[in-house]
């Protein structure tokens, strides 16, 4: 299902033209527009669920964690970070759920 006035529904559904680094059936995976390293990607399924709690579909919960393998070989990252924030406490700004990968530095420690 599609909320209408969700963005991440939108660039998943290729309404903005947005430069997928990896399309699949149930995901994309592109840019995140205030990059946090010089690679900071989103791994998103194109249906809409708020949180990755929400998810009932356990093939896309497979071709979620598969999506992290196969974007990071695709750009050659052999080194990342993989954030899930769930909650508007936790950091969650977009509620649309999504995996972040951020890499190519130095990254901070995770917990501080
Ligand atoms: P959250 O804080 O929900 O875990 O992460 C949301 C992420 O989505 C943020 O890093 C933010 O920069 C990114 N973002 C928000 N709006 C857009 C957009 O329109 N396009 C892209 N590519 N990223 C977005
Ligand atoms: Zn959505």
């Amino acid at each position: 299902m599609k909320k209408d006035d969700c963005i991440f529904c939108k660039i998943a559904n290729g309404e903005f033209n947005t430069e997928f680094i990896l399309e699949t059936d149930k995901i994309v995976a592109f840019r995140d527009i205030n990059p946090q390293a010089p690679e900071h990607i989103l791994i998103v399924p194109k249906e809409h669920f708020e949180n990755i709690v929400s998810i009932d579909d356990k093939e896309l919960f497979c071709e979620l964690l598969e999506g992290i393998k196969k974007v990071t070989e695709k750009i050659g990252l052999k080194e990342f970070r993989t954030v899930i924030n769930t909650g508007k406490q936790a950091g969650q700004t977009v509620f649309h759920t999504h995996i972040h990968i951020l890499g190519g530095k130095e990254l901070k420690p995770t917990f501080d």
